[in-house]
């Protein structure tokens, strides 16, 4: 009953011309029975939605700020997000959260933008390696989607959730489908206590998914699509995922 969607983060990857050429790729393979979207880079949403224009693939962002406008040199909002026709953005990846040491509840102040702007947040949750060492998984997940459900109240229902183990991004681990799986339903639970719209709310995964492993993350059943770095930039592996979906 959940349509599957597949998003590529490019991350900090591409230029002009080598995104010309995966969008075509991409334009070429598709359109899929999943739904399909790109988070590319701020310089190059506008072309990107210039290449994807007339086709089934959807857009978004990497980030946005959660203060809707003003002295905030180097943001980028969601209003501006929407004005450029942006679909998506990701929240909350566990590169902002290390790197730029990103709270639980400024991702959700950022998703909270997101939503009062009609972008959809995908809003990303993980564990890292030794927090899943110390058996503290569930409760690392729990406490990230806690602060988005109590910001969010009665709109938690719109966003996308993802979740993305911190030990599997770019790494080549994967999360096996059982292990992914299990994240999966207690995520859905927690919805589930937050929303009645919970049994309809898509549930990504995320870290090193490759076309050779899409189809049994996509198997599970609350896994309901993929979050995809490196893959999402070569056309014929991501074309792959999606098929997989
Ligand atoms: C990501 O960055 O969201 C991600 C899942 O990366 P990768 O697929 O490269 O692990």
């Amino acid at each position: 009953m959940r349509k599957k969607l597949v998003v590529g983060n490019w991350k900090m990857h591409g230029s002009r011309a080598s995104n010309a050429a995966l969008l075509s790729g991409l334009r070429e393979a598709g359109p899929w029975n999943a739904d399909v979207a790109v988070c590319v880079p701020f310089p190059y949403i506008t072309e990107t939605a210039l290449a994807l224009t007339g086709q089934a693939m959807s857009f978004g962002a990497q980030d946005c700020s959660a203060h809707e406008q003003g002295a905030y040199t180097g943001e980028v909002s969601a209003a501006m997000l929407a004005d450029v026709g942006c679909r998506y953005v990701i929240v909350g990846h566990s590169e902002r959260r290390a790197f730029h040491h990103e709270s639980d509840q400024l991702v959700a102040d950022k998703a909270k933008a997101a939503l009062a702007h009609g972008v959809t947040p995908i809003v990303c949750v993980g564990e890292t390696r030794a927090e899943r060492e110390a058996g503290q998984t569930e409760a690392v997940v729990k406490r990230q989607l806690a602060a988005v459900i109590h910001t969010l109240t009665h709109c938690i229902g719109e966003i996308v959730l993802a979740y993305e183990p911190v030990w599997a991004i770019g790494t080549g681990l994967t999360a096996s489908p059982e292990e992914a799986q299990a994240v999966h339903a207690v995520l859905r639970m927690q919805l589930h206590a937050a929303t009645q719209k919970s049994d309809a709310m898509r549930i990504l995964y995320g870290g090193s998914v490759k076309p050779d492993n899409a189809v049994s993350l996509f198997g599970q059943p609350d896994i309901d699509g993929g979050l995809i770095g490196g893959a999402a930039l070569k056309a014929a592996d991501f074309s792959a995922i999606c098929r997989a979906a």
